[in-house]
């Protein structure tokens, strides 16, 4: 499928942010071509008027040089809510690298979230920023399930870039996000990443998006065994599935020696300590409180 891209140019790149954990968000792409199937920010596209498919359009933003940089320092600036900031695409238009640039030596708290090993070229600048972190997404070790929900790099080389990263000092999170009930081994992708990361955050898989219907149809289609639960969870709001991984997660860290917290990252621990897993299944109450749009 051709993918449409243009170049926009905008007044400011940065804007001020709800999240819980972050003061201003930067996307300097609209559009994301990592495509997953479950992309809350794919509402972007009635935003910005797209009547391509999501992941087929690409809107390269450009804006005028930040004029005062310094005004975000110690403030936390998170890259980004609805784009990938490390998309392939980012190797060609370099925007992430020029907003990077422009934020340089301003004591910024810059926090990355990528599902790409892109953001390696950038490990350099990135480490230039005190106390900089940058998470990727990994919801499977399955590469089958993975290439089915999204375009992006392969599991082992989102693990291979925390690994990079985390022996360069730079605080890393393992993001396991979204967890398809049935299918994402928790366990499984805590034990390939907890030697290398200092965060685990645990996000479940909501549905609340026009996504749901690609995502129920497929589960029909793929794992027809999972249909019921899909519906319990989805349809009659049943929240026994994630009340009862909550418990096995508790026990799990406890046995493994991680702390297990709710809804909090602000536990900072040595480097070097085992990593702290974070519960954000129930964050959407969180994010909806503080009036969101939305968080990769
Ligand atoms: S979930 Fe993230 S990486 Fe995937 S398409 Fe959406 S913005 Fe891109």
């Amino acid at each position: 499928m051709p993918v449409i891209v243009r170049d926009v140019a905008v007044k400011s790149v940065l804007t001020k942010s709800n999240l819980p954990v972050s003061d201003y968000s930067a996307n300097p792409y609209t559009g994301c071509l990592h495509a997953c199937k479950y992309c809350y920010a794919s509402f972007m596209k009635r935003f910005t008027n797209h009547p391509e498919e999501w992941g087929e359009f690409l809107d390269v933003k450009t804006w005028p040089e930040i004029k005062h940089p310094g005004k975000y320092a110690g403030k936390e600036v998170f890259l980004s809510s609805v784009t990938d900031p490390y998309q392939p695409a980012e190797k060609k238009y370099r925007r992430t690298r020029a907003l990077l640039e422009q934020l340089q030596g301003h004591n910024v708290k810059l926090s990355i979230a990528t599902k790409s090993d892109l953001v390696l070229r950038d490990l350099e600048l990135i480490r230039t920023f005190p106390d900089a972190r940058v998470s990727w997404s990994i919801n499977t070790l399955n590469e089958s399930f993975r290439a089915e929900m999204d375009r992006a790099a392969s599991i082992e080389r989102r693990l291979e870039a925390m690994r990079v990263f985390h022996e360069a000092g730079v605080r890393t999170t393992c993001f396991i996000s979204p967890i398809f009930p049935g299918i994402t081994d928790v366990p499984a992708i805590i034990g390939r990443a907890k030697g290398i990361c200092n965060l685990v955050w645990l996000e479940n898989l909501n549905l609340r998006g026009n996504f749901r219907g690609v995502i129920m149809s497929w589960i029909h289609e793929n794992r027809p065994e999972l249909e019921g639960l899909y519906h319990a969870i989805y349809t009659h709001k049943d929240m026994s599935y994630w009340n009862e991984l909550d418990m096995m997660m508790r026990d799990y860290c406890m046995s493994n020696g991680l702390p297990y917290v709710r809804n909090d990252d602000s536990m900072r621990r040595d480097f070097d300590a085992p990593p702290v897993v974070v519960n954000y299944f129930f964050h959407s109450e969180i994010v909806r409180h503080k009036k969101s749009p939305c968080r990769e």
